[in-house]
């Protein structure tokens, strides 16, 4: 057989391949994909060009230029009072995509289970299962898209290696408070349960200051921390992230991340350490602006009857569509065909999400404005 069982077996994601209709498509509002409205801010664009000019074209440390590295170490000190040592235990991925993938065929041995509480990001499970582990979805939906410390022990056996957290969550933007982290904290740290948290929208929290999952007592060496530069400073394009942990698991991710991508580009890194630098006042801008849509959407989805929790953070709403009677898929097929707005169906971040659907809200009022409209015409029309 041509090609392995393994990616036989996978689905492709439910993101994309939804987003390929799309592109054949005019005047489509689309709310899909989950990637800021912005540009990348004009000094870490300068940067990067400043680099070439400078002819910094080559290779660089494998595990990312000592400069970036020593930027991650002191702002995760600053923010969030952790440190880490930039020599063994920071690496320079590319995003969070690369360290995740990295990171699971590390820790993994065949059949370990990795714990994912459910809706999740569509890499999760996939990745786990390429890595030879088992992925076991916890679903959260009955405690608001909350994993409780009991629904956790719930899930939890001998087999239990990892759990992917990963908060303000995508797709449903929900986030956790200190309290509530250690007392998940303390869950993984009586059964020894890796942590792998995927902060990557930890920047982009609303209502409270974002808590870093390693900076909760005793849990730093139990955790490998996720962050990047795509979404908060609007850098997707560059591909850029960063990983940190216990410096025999930042080894291992490292001697694969050797083989397999010998390092990140060197102009990336370099915008990335202006980001670092000079981003915060951009970053806190762009937030504002994403906080302002988020309560225009809410509010709108809840006036229009597609009930919607408030989400603490990132930029997705995650409403119900139970009351239409449609199922997911055919809610944001029809909606497409009939009204030129893209949702993603919530089947896309896990089986049992067919009452939901994903709206992205980094896109301009403007957009959000009409997407609503178009929305609400989309339903009326059912009720009639
Ligand atoms: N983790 C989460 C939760 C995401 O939503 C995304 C992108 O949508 C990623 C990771 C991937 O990010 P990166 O661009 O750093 O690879």
């Amino acid at each position: 057989m041509l090609i392995s069982k393994k990616v036989q077996e996978m689905q492709p994601s439910g993101i994309r391949a939804f987003f390929d209709l799309v592109l054949g498509m005019k005047d489509v509002i689309s709310l899909g994909v989950g990637e800021p409205d912005f540009v990348t801010p004009w000094a870490i664009r300068e940067a990067g060009i400043s680099s070439l000019e400078q002819g910094l074209t080559s290779y660089t440390s494998n595990k990312g230029l000592y400069k970036l590295r020593l930027s991650v170490s002191r702002y995760l000190k600053n923010r969030f009072g952790v440190e880490y040592c930039p020599d063994e235990e920071i690496l320079i991925t590319v995003g969070v995509s690369e360290a995740m993938d990295l990171c699971l065929r590390t820790i993994i041995n065949t059949n370990d289970k990795i714990l994912i509480p459910s809706p999740c990001y569509v890499s999760y499970g996939p990745l786990t299962a390429l890595a030879g582990g088992l992925p076991v979805y916890i679903d959260t939906q009955k405690d608001g898209f909350k994993l409780t410390p009991k629904n956790l022990e719930k899930h939890i056996d001998n087999k239990v290696k990892g759990i992917i957290f990963n908060y303000p969550c995508n797709p449903t933007g929900v986030s956790y408070s200190r309290k509530e982290l250690s007392e998940i904290n303390k869950i993984l740290s009586k059964h020894k349960i890796i942590c792998l948290s995927d902060e990557i929208y930890g920047d982009l929290t609303y209502d409270f200051e974002h808590v870093a999952f390693p900076s909760l007592t005793g849990a730093k060496e139990r955790t490998v921390y996720f962050n990047g530069f795509s979404k908060s400073y609007a850098m997707t394009g560059w591909r850029v992230g960063y990983v940190c942990g216990p410096k025999d698991i930042i080894a291992g991710m490292t001697k694969i991340h050797q083989y397999t991508i010998m390092c990140v580009s060197i102009t990336s890194q370099m915008a990335a350490c202006e980001a670092l630098h000079s981003g915060k006042k951009s970053v806190d801008e762009m937030k504002r602006e994403y906080r302002r849509r988020r309560e225009f959407i809410i509010d709108g989805l809840n006036d229009i009857g597609l009930t919607c929790h408030k989400p603490q953070g990132a930029f997705y709403a995650f409403p119900s569509i139970k009351k239409t009677g449609l199922n997911s898929l055919d809610f944001a097929q029809k909606l497409l065909q009939e009204e030129k707005v893209a949702v993603v169906p919530g089947t896309a971040f896990g089986d049992d999400f067919k009452d939901y659907i994903r709206i992205s809200y980094a896109s301009s009022m403007d957009n959000l404005k009409e997407a609503l409209v178009r929305i609400n015409n989309f339903i009326s029309k059912r009720k009639r």
